[in-house]
């Protein structure tokens, strides 16, 4: 299970959790272990280029070192020059040594593995959220921020001695934090009470934590639903946060109404040829973001164009 765990989490993160120092070599392959600056050379360079210098995929580091120094052949690529230029120290009479990166001991612990897996899983979520089929980059790239906690609100600006004055433009009142700009804020509030309501949540306003859990639970999977909660999401905190440099920058102020409207104009435009599979539920999303186009396709899917216009939500 851990063994398995740890393929995906390698395959999939930045840095690897294991590498390889280089003792007499008998137990590192040579293609596929990290042993070369923090990845393995299949990695590096590429499967043909190592099997082009070795031969041999199941080879050995072993192969390679004689008498505490190595021993590659000629090197017959720019790549594998590279590679040869910059080889790691060997530690002569001693046997390989396995690190776990994540603890200074390199010595493996499970509350490291844990802390590893949490923050693996949470990034996918965020990832699953952010960018999901349809998203709108500019606001990917805004809700990124606001979930990374990268967004210079003016508390952290205060902090850093850049300005005086930290205070919320969107009300006025209090400290312009992260969590009191998109979540805590009379105006924020006010817009996302509409925004869930829209997206078929009955839930009350939350802290930023709060919300982020819920979200990537309610934005999960592929489907119409969560691709258009997903992007009224983006859309609501992309134009809260225009809306605050507007104030600041231009001098042009709006209230929560018309950012609202431009959020639903936002979730029209960009979704306006998705398709919606047949349910209720879909239908009363797009009922409540006015998604016209969307409903008619749902009800030509069923045969029930008649329906539709009976309940007054096309033109046909
Ligand atoms: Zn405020």
């Amino acid at each position: 299970m851990w063994a398995i765990c740890f393929v995906d989490l390698e395959e999939n993160s930045e840095t690897p959790f294991i590498k390889y120092e280089v003792g007499n070599g008998r137990d590192i392959f040579v293609c596929l272990d990290n042993w070369y600056s923090m990845l393995s050379l299949e990695k590096r360079v590429g499967t043909r280029i190592v099997y082009d210098a070795v031969s041999n995929l199941q080879a050995k580091l072993s192969d390679f070192i004689r008498e505490g120094r190595w021993y590659f052949p000629p090197p017959i690529s720019h790549e594998l020059q590279m590679v040869q230029a910059n080889l790691p120290v060997i530690s002569s009479g001693t046997v390989d040594r396995v690190v776990w990166t994540l603890h200074n001991s390199g010595k493996y612990t499970s509350s490291t593995a844990k802390e590893a897996f949490r923050e693996h899983r949470d990034q996918v979520a965020w990832r699953n959220l952010v960018w999901f089929k349809g998203y709108i980059p500019k606001y990917a790239l805004i809700l990124w921020m606001v979930c990374k906690g990268k967004l210079l609100t003016r508390d952290k600006l205060k902090r850093w001695g850049c300005i005086n004055d930290d205070i919320c433009v969107l009300c006025g009142s209090v400290s312009e934090s992260l969590d009191h700009l998109f979540f805590q804020c009379g105006f924020a509030k006010s817009l996302w009470t509409v925004v869930k309501w829209r997206n078929g949540i009955t839930r009350s306003n939350s802290n930023w934590e709060e919300e982020a859990v819920n979200a990537i639970k309610e934005a999960k999977g592929g489907s119409f639903e969560a691709r258009i909660r997903s992007l009224a999401i983006a859309a609501t905190v992309y134009l809260i946060w225009q809306e605050r440099n507007s104030r600041i920058f231009k001098d042009a102020r709006h209230n929560w109404e018309y950012v609202l409207d431009r959020v639903n104009e936002s979730i029209k435009d960009a979704s306006w040829n998705w398709r919606a599979e047949r349910n209720y539920r879909n239908w009363t999303l797009c009922k409540h973001w006015g998604l016209y186009d969307q409903i008619i396709l749902v009800y030509y899917r069923l045969g029930s164009e008649r329906f539709c216009c009976f309940l007054g939500y096309c033109s046909l």
